[in-house]
């Protein structure tokens, strides 16, 4: 017989929630076994001078140490991997959450990342066109959008011909809508000859032929030579051929032999790559160094076919009011806001369910980026032209439209190249994160923002052996005992006792908090003080 478990009781459950991760005795880089407390479910800002470890605790040990518990629950593949990376040094940390960062500086997106992509708007914006679109028949009659131009198939009311509705990835130029000839990426990549050698007047055994200079493309010099160019004298007196073997001479196998450096010869097999060949084979590759390096010796060009809109042609045909997906996508998103917001009107009648729908879709992915000040960007901007504020600002979006709760996110510097008129947009965007049932603890210096914070966790100047006196504030370091939000059992004061080399970071109520004013630095010693007023319903 199947018997409820006594004793766990729904109100025994959730009085026992927790309410605080405890972390005790952190020790991870600069920190001197700190214990804090960081309040669950609340934004939390974690300030202090350079070199007081906020760092140190928010990332490198509270996501740190989140992400990879988050991980451990995944597989023991992964326990098996991650037991090899760093883990924070600490005593203990209790009821830490999956733990997701946003970085201060995320990762260069690749070349088929755009704003339009990594916003999602355009994912909407796509659908819009299938849905909404006016598409083109095969014998160039524009078919305009009805209920009828629904489903799979679209009859051309003009000359009857049927074609196949185009979805919403024929729009998509990491997919089906890619041009053939960029592969979407609206640029094509071709080897300068000019710059490959600067200097006539040296010899390839010189170093004349620049991609032949490093790592193994050194061996193509001597592979040159056993198909017959001249390795010693000035690149200026080689002949034609020569020339041609050295630009674009056919790949070859060669035996070479090296005496170069070493006391005996070795001989190697060297599959040989002219100059141009060397470019392109390292430009290939999705090592961002190995392209870094031959860099200088591209001339980035403009797609030719698609002239740098990415999309294949018949996805260019399509149109919304009269622009097409290429038009649409160089709208500013202020601009795309106002567009957008026409579509309805556009659409006949019986499609206006469908029309407000995906409207309303489009401008709650929209608005946020709106809030955060990008609405200077276009959708087409590459996503490797965005400067670190930028890229952040559009990660943030994505994980609060992720909806996701119980999570804690560790923010590093979200205002980081924020405009001060978008403050209020960054602030309500934090806060939907905590209202979504998440934690968020973030570092950051900018005041309005901390204290937008409900929690400051304040760590000591120095990166000595007090950096992390979360007791060290001069205002806070006569205080015998932390206050705590009411309704909690109080936390033994973990700090200042005599003889204890351990600190504590602690939570302080309002109305001992001593508020900084806009202008102020961050800069006192370390505690935890509350800001404001508890979050309604909490
Ligand atoms: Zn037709
Ligand atoms: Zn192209």
């Amino acid at each position: 017989m199947v018997r409820s478990t006594p004793g766990l009781t729904e109100g025994a459950r959730t009085t026992r929630l927790p309410d605080v991760i405890e972390a005790r005795g952190v020790r991870h880089n600069n920190l001197r076994d700190l214990d804090v407390d960081i309040p669950l479910w609340r934004v939390v800002a974690v300030a202090g001078v350079s070199g007081s470890g906020k760092s140190s605790l928010a990332i490198g040990t509270l996501y740190a140490e989140g992400m990879q518990r988050f991980l451990e629950g995944l597989s023991t593949y992964s326990r098996r991997r991650l037991s090899q990376s760093q883990r924070p040094d600490v005593d203990r940390i209790d009821h830490l959450p999956a733990a997701l960062a946003l970085r201060q500086r995320p990762p260069v997106p690749g070349l088929r990342s755009t704003v339009g992509t990594m916003s999602e708007v355009l994912n909407v914006l796509r659908l819009i066109m299938s849905r909404l679109g006016t598409h083109i028949c095969p014998n160039g009659h524009p078919v305009t959008p009805s209920v009828s131009t629904q489903g799979m198939e679209i009859t051309c009311p003009v000359c009857g011909a049927h074609f196949t509705h185009p979805g919403a990835e024929s729009f998509a130029f990491n997919s089906y809508g890619a041009c053939p000839a960029c592969n979407g990426t609206g640029q094509r990549f071709e080897v300068d000859v000019d710059t490959l050698v600067p200097d006539e007047d040296k010899s390839i055994d010189d170093g004349a032929v620049l991609p032949w200079n490093s790592g193994g493309r050194r061996l193509y010099r001597y592979a040159a030579g056993q198909l017959g160019v001249r390795l010693d004298v000035p690149f200026r007196e080689l002949t034609a051929e020569e020339r041609d073997i050295v630009f674009h001479g056919p790949p070859a196998e060669r035996e070479v032999t090296l005496r170069e450096g070493t006391p005996r010869s070795v001989t190697l097999n060297v599959h040989y790559l002219n100059a141009v060949a060397a470019v392109e084979d390292a430009a290939g590759r999705d090592n961002a160094v190995s392209r870094s390096r031959v860099e200088r010796f591209l001339r980035v060009q403009t797609c030719s076919v698609c002239h740098g809109t990415r999309l294949r042609p018949e996805a260019l045909r399509s149109t919304l009011d009269g622009r097409n997906l290429a038009e649409i996508s160089a709208l500013t998103l202020d601009e795309l806001r106002g567009f957008v917001e026409r579509v309805p009107g556009l659409t006949p009648k019986d499609l206006a369910r469908v029309a407000n729908g995906l409207v309303k879709e489009c401008l709650q992915v929209l608005n946020p980026l709106l809030q955060l000040g990008l609405g200077y960007l276009q959708l087409d901007r590459a996503g490797s032209t965005l400067s670190t504020g930028e890229r952040q600002r559009l990660e943030l979006t994505s994980t609060v439209r992720a909806n996701t709760t119980g999570m804690l996110y560790v923010l590093d510097e979200p205002s980081v190249g924020l405009h001060p008129s978008n403050i209020e947009g960054l602030r309500s965007t934090i806060e939907m994160l905590a209202a979504n049932g998440n934690s968020v603890v973030m570092v950051e210096h900018e005041i309005d923002i901390i204290n937008a914070a409900d929690w400051v966790v304040e760590l000591g100047p120095g990166a000595g052996r007090d950096a992390a006196g979360c007791t060290r504030g001069p205002e806070l370091g006569h205080r015998p005992v932390p206050g705590r939000p009411a309704g909690r059992p109080a936390h033994p004061p973990a700090g200042r006792r005599r003889g204890d080399r351990r600190r504590g970071g602690r939570a302080v109520q309002p109305a001992r908090c001593p508020r900084l004013l806009p202008g102020e630095r961050d800069d006192r010693g370390g505690r935890a003080v509350r800001r404001g007023q508890d979050r309604p319903g909490a």
